[in-house]
């Protein structure tokens, strides 16, 4: 496994980062495999099995568009996110579909993608093409597996133990332990500590230009959600609720004295904006997954507007800081459990994101390493066994919601950390460890699959 930060933090579009993302990213690297192996020419006719999970939600999560797309050459971060519909529609009815250099073929989309309700052994979410020439002998057949936040598996990978670096950093380290020692022993914060092993990977430019253009794309990501109204896609019919709740906040000169805690409602609005615009499609930062992606962005615009002292510009430093000290915790989750809601429910997605942003704030709030573990640790801590329940598969309900809930416990776990002395009883490798236990304890229906939790509970009107 790569240990950089920009693993962690991708830019992409909602609504989910393993049924949309990952799905985009292996149908395009599928097809990119065809050409290396010179089969473009050859292909007749492509059948695509979306499994398990994909198969249970990837309607709701659009994953059918996301292959779709991907076998089109486009990914994730270039994607022109107003088109997308219209280009699915066209291959729908057209009953054709255009491959990469400008090989086009016939696709019957519903008979060319299946959705079936079987989980393959490796991953909960996997996605299995089979390719055939003009007498319709299959030619290629390959699986793969999206395991969450945008990372993906072929069948090749899945059981080589790590893919380690080819590059050397700084500073190894396998756990939240020897991370901690690490900043100890060198009297590094762990943001400090990340940007040395970043620099393994590019120049100290590059990781700032690359920091700034993650914001840029979260800040944006704020201001767009806080812009519209109307439905969200789907039979839910869920209202969009951000702009409503930033005219209302807007529209109060300063902070009432007589609700101290007005703060929380910005923090929700903050999160609530970048989860909506997810679930519409947008352009959003898998931070670590696109269903959690509204934690970081909401915490980081808290600190820029309620702690920043330069109240007229936000800190470029700070922002790199938040993030270089985020991507390492939530690193610390991708290596020892999972990011993946799919996996281990909702406390892999939004629970690590809480722990993350935690993490970060504390760090950002002058905490010593000891405060940013515990933060991270507390944030983790009170989001174990979250099922992961999406109702109807729309990233939707609970999601968005819980996103707001979260980033609250995000700035509480952080206060709570700096208001001690960093010494505390669970260590954040315990909560690590207990989460994908947890997890992996978790029946199949209360992960990513909406056959068990809210999902089944909730009745849709
Ligand atoms: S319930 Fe949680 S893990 Fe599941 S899709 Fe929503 S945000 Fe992601």
């Amino acid at each position: 496994m790569k240990s950089s930060i920009f693993d962690i933090f991708k830019i992409g579009i909602g609504p989910s980062s393993s049924h949309t993302v990952g799905p985009m990213i292996i149908s395009n690297n599928f097809i990119n495999l065809l050409k290396e192996k010179d089969l473009l020419k050859k292909i007749n006719r492509i059948e695509i099995i979306l499994y398990g999970s994909l198969a249970a939600t990837g309607l709701g999560h659009a994953s059918d568009k996301a292959v779709l797309l991907g076998l089109s050459g486009k990914s994730p971060q270039n994607i022109d996110t107003n088109s997308m519909d219209i280009e699915v529609e066209n291959i729908k009815k057209n009953k054709r579909i255009n491959l990469i250099d400008d090989i086009q073929i016939d696709f019957d989309y519903d008979k060319d993608l299946v959705l079936k309700m079987e989980f393959l052994p490796y991953h909960s979410n996997a996605i299995k093409f089979f390719v055939y020439d003009d007498e319709n002998n299959e030619i290629f057949n390959k699986t793969f597996y999206s395991i969450g936040g945008g990372f993906v598996l072929s069948e090749d990978e899945i059981n080589v133990d790590v893919i380690e670096d080819d590059f050397k950093v700084p500073y190894e380290f396998k756990n939240a332990k020897e991370l901690i020692d690490l900043c100890k022993k060198h009297s590094l914060k762990v943001s400090e500590l990340i940007m040395e092993n970043e620099k393994t990977y590019r120049s100290e430019k590059e990781i700032k230009d690359k920091l700034k253009e993650i914001w840029l794309v979260m800040e944006n990501c704020v201001t767009e959600g806080c812009k519209h109204e109307g439905l969200m896609p789907g039979r839910l019919k869920v209202p969009r609720r951000a702009k409503k709740l930033y005219d209302k906040l807007s529209n109060k000169a300063n902070f009432s004295m007589v609700d101290p805690l007005e703060v929380m409602d910005w923090i929700d609005l903050y999160a609530l904006a970048v989860n909506e615009e997810n679930a519409c499609g947008g352009r959003v930062v898998t931070a670590p997954t696109n269903g959690a992606a509204g934690i970081i962005p909401a915490v980081l615009h808290y600190m820029n507007r309620f702690l920043n002292k330069n109240l007229s510009a936000y800190n470029m430093d700070d922002i790199n800081s938040f993030l270089l000290t985020a991507g390492a915790i939530g690193m610390l989750y991708q290596k020892n459990a999972s990011i993946s809601g799919a996996d281990v429910g909702c406390q892999g997605e939004v629970g690590v994101a809480c722990s993350m942003a935690a993490g970060a704030l504390a760090e950002l709030m002058g905490g010593c390493v000891d405060q940013v573990e515990n933060a991270a640790e507390i944030g983790m801590e009170h989001n174990l066994g979250l099922t992961c329940d999406p109702i109807g598969g729309y990233v939707q309900i609970p999601c968005i919601e819980r996103n707001a809930m979260a980033s609250m416990k995000a700035v509480n776990a952080a206060r709570m950390a700096i208001n001690g002395d960093g010494k505390h009883h669970v260590s954040l490798d315990s909560v690590i460890k207990t989460m994908f236990e947890t997890g992996k304890d978790m029946m199949n229906k209360y992960k990513e699959t909406s056959l068990g939790g809210l999902a089944v509970n909730a009745v849709e009107c």
